[in-house]
């Protein structure tokens, strides 16, 4: 037997490793499975190209929990080590990565994020073990060797008499940490992090049920045997080629990936690259209504198939870490804090490169089968739009295939509601205005109305609209969106002939009089107007700007400080032209001409859904008292 001292200037670093990132003590598993999957996948290679003369079989990798011994080993049948690289690759190479990665981040650990997630390779073996042993045997024809250290900088190697190729890990778990014997807390971390690892990873048994034979009875029961537990699937379907795949496969790879969700995706888009980055993956485009904070079935990040985050913030544009599915990429480094990751030039690359596959599948959708895609749309609007705020390539792609429903259900592309709109809704200065409601049943009168004229009215419900409106106006030029119940579209928009007013200067003089003497104008901005004699007598409409700040602030426009408390004003449209007003003119009594302007004004706010309580009781009496 050998004994010797591990080269490393901290006298002892296993104390470190202990405490480091305590709630990541889990991560140890994933450590040590994918150094039995590299041993594997370098004996498969090895086998190959015929350096090691072996059959290479169908190796697994088992994990089994010893109780009573308080053991846990993960046992692969991969490339092994000899006494001579135990000593290279556990005692220097390891020890001295596991050094040089305590020293680097120790300070810094608490504050980043997904170094966490990576980087302490087999001495994360000591998170959870106050011993740890290798028994391992090198497919080339040499004694096996066995190695022990109890988490001093001591280790004793010696011979063993293993002749399986292959290596063992023993963890001799520690009082802390015993929950990493119990089955159910193995199997979670196994489904966690290894769920798609590329070499079947067996965690006991299972009965399987076999079909009855021929000649059995009724009653018999069906014949059962064990059969190994294998909690992965070596080939998930993103490391396959598109073209081998159906839709079918991408369904159920979604199934697998989120087994509690029950919706199927509406579409997904195949990630594939080789170069400047390796990349692969697949992104799922969820139902997302309107419900911006749907987050709990996230994008997963794997490395080489191992699981590392489902927070992929910083890889992926926030915009789509709305959608579901898996990006596998080997050039993402993990080892570095995020603000660092996000100023990666690969990360950088790949960030964009996802935003433009994006862009792209959406485009030939919209091109190849435009019915379908106007019938997905509401579902993935949400997406769309937050990219157009927060991506500007993403917005200049998704100018062409950005829908915008009608109230009549159809849905124009921004070009083709220009052509539509161009000879019709144009103000003074020639700027088209673009009428849109947010809410078809709250807005029903002001549509109506717009209809009635034969203008076009969008219907733009989305609970970011306010901020994509606003964008839309300053990179396009010369459009302005107004809500049909904004400043009165009549106002707005250019006409061939004025309407002639039936009120002369004077009798409109003093209708404004009477009006103000009702009429808070704290409130109300009395406009009179010589509109068409059927069009509403008293409007109440609310200045387009105003509103959309407001909307703006309440959904996180940063900057606009102070909106929220305005008062709230609203513009009182009186048509001079229709018979009430003239009425109400005419009327000798102040009384009674009162009473006219109050119910018009009541009624004018009933429909804008601005009546209310005692307000709303007053009235339902008033005009009880007046048809009785
Ligand atoms: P890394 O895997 O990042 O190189 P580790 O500390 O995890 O760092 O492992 C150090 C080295 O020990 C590996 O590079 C490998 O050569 C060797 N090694 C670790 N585990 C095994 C194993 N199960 N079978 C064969 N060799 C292994």
């Amino acid at each position: 037997m050998a004994t010797g001292n591990i080269n490393v200037s901290v006298e002892n670093i296993f104390p470190l490793i202990k405490k480091f990132l305590y709630s990541d003590h889990e991560i140890f598993l994933r450590e040590l499975i994918s150094n039995a999957t590299d041993a594997t996948l370098k004996l498969k290679h090895l086998t190959s190209i015929g350096e090691a003369k072996i059959e290479y079989g169908s190796p697994i990798i088992e994990i089994k929990i010893d109780e009573e011994k308080k053991q846990l080993h993960i046992i692969d049948q991969g490339i092994g080590m000899t006494a001579d690289e135990v000593e290279k690759y556990i005692n220097q190479v390891a020890f001295s990565g596991a050094e040089e990665f305590l020293e680097k981040y120790k300070d810094s650990a608490k504050d980043t994020g997904i170094i966490g997630h990576f980087g302490l390779g087999f001495y994360s073996a000591f998170m959870v073990a106050d011993k740890v042993e290798i028994i391992t045997k090198s497919y080339k024809d040499e004694p096996a060797a066995h190695w022990i250290c109890d988490g001093s900088p001591t280790y004793s190697i010696d011979a063993h008499d293993k002749t399986e190729r292959g290596t063992e890990i023993i963890l001799h778990i520690g009082e802390e940490d015993t929950e990493f014997l119990e089955k159910n807390r193995i199997q979670e971390l196994l489904v966690k992090y290894n769920k798609f690892m590329p070499v079947p990873i067996k965690f006991g048994t299972k009965t399987e049920t076999l079909p009855k034979p021929e000649d059995a009875k009724e009653e018999d029961p069906a014949p059962t045997q064990e059969v190994d537990n294998i909690i992965n699937n070596p080939n998930p379907a993103w490391t396959k080629q598109p073209a081998d795949l159906k839709d079918e496969d991408y369904k159920s790879f979604y199934r697998e990936l989120y087994p509690m969700q029950f919706e199927e995706p509406l579409f997904n888009i195949h990630l594939n690259v080789d170069y400047p980055f390796n990349l692969t993956g697949i992104l799922y485009f969820p139902k997302l209504g309107q419900d911006l904070n749907l987050q709990k079935d996230r994008i997963q990040l794997y490395q080489n198939q191992v699981f590392v985050t489902d927070n992929v913030e910083g890889i992926v544009p926030e915009f789509l870490t709305m959608l579901r599915g898996v990006i596998d990429s080997p050039d993402i480094p993990l080892n570095v804090s995020r603000s660092y990751l996000q100023a990666d030039g690969n990360v950088k690359k790949i960030s964009s490169y996802i935003t433009r596959k994006v862009a792209d599948k959406l485009n030939s959708m919209f091109k190849n089968n435009r019915e379908d895609f106007e019938q997905k749309w509401n579902d993935i609007k949400i997406v769309i739009e937050y990219g157009m705020l927060s991506e500007e390539k993403f917005f200049e792609k998704a100018d062409k295939f950005t829908l915008y429903p009608t109230v009549d259900d159809s849905f124009l592309t921004f070009e083709e509601l220009q052509e539509k709109i161009k000879d019709k809704q144009t103000d003074k200065d020639d700027k088209l205005i673009i009428l849109y409601a947010s809410n078809k049943d709250e807005q029903h009168a002001y549509i109506t109305a717009a209809k009635e004229k034969g203008y076009e009215v969008l219907l733009l419900d989305s609970p970011i609209v306010s901020h994509l409106i606003q964008k839309l106006e300053t990179s396009k030029e010369k459009i302005s969106f107004v809500r049909v119940d904004a400043d009165h579209i009549d106002n707005l928009i250019k006409k061939d002939e004025e309407t002639i007013s039936k009120l002369s200067d004077e009798e409109k003089e003093s209708l404004k009089t009477d009006l103000e003497k009702v009429i808070p104008t704290t409130t109300y901005t009395i406009q009179l107007e010589a509109m068409d004699s059927n069009a509403s007598p008293f409007m109440i409409t609310q200045p387009e700007f105003m509103r959309r700040m407001k909307e703006m602030q309440q959904t996180g426009g940063g900057g606009m400080f102070g909106m929220g408390n305005m008062p709230e004003m609203f513009n009182l449209v009186v048509n001079v032209n229709h018979e009430l007003i003239g009425q109400i003119a005419n009327t000798k009594t102040d009384k009674k001409k009162e009473r006219l302007i109050k119910q018009s004004l009541d009624l004018a706010k009933l429909s804008q859904n601005l009546l209310k309580g005692e307000e709303l009781t007053d009235f339902i009496k008033r005009s009880f008292e007046m048809i009785k």
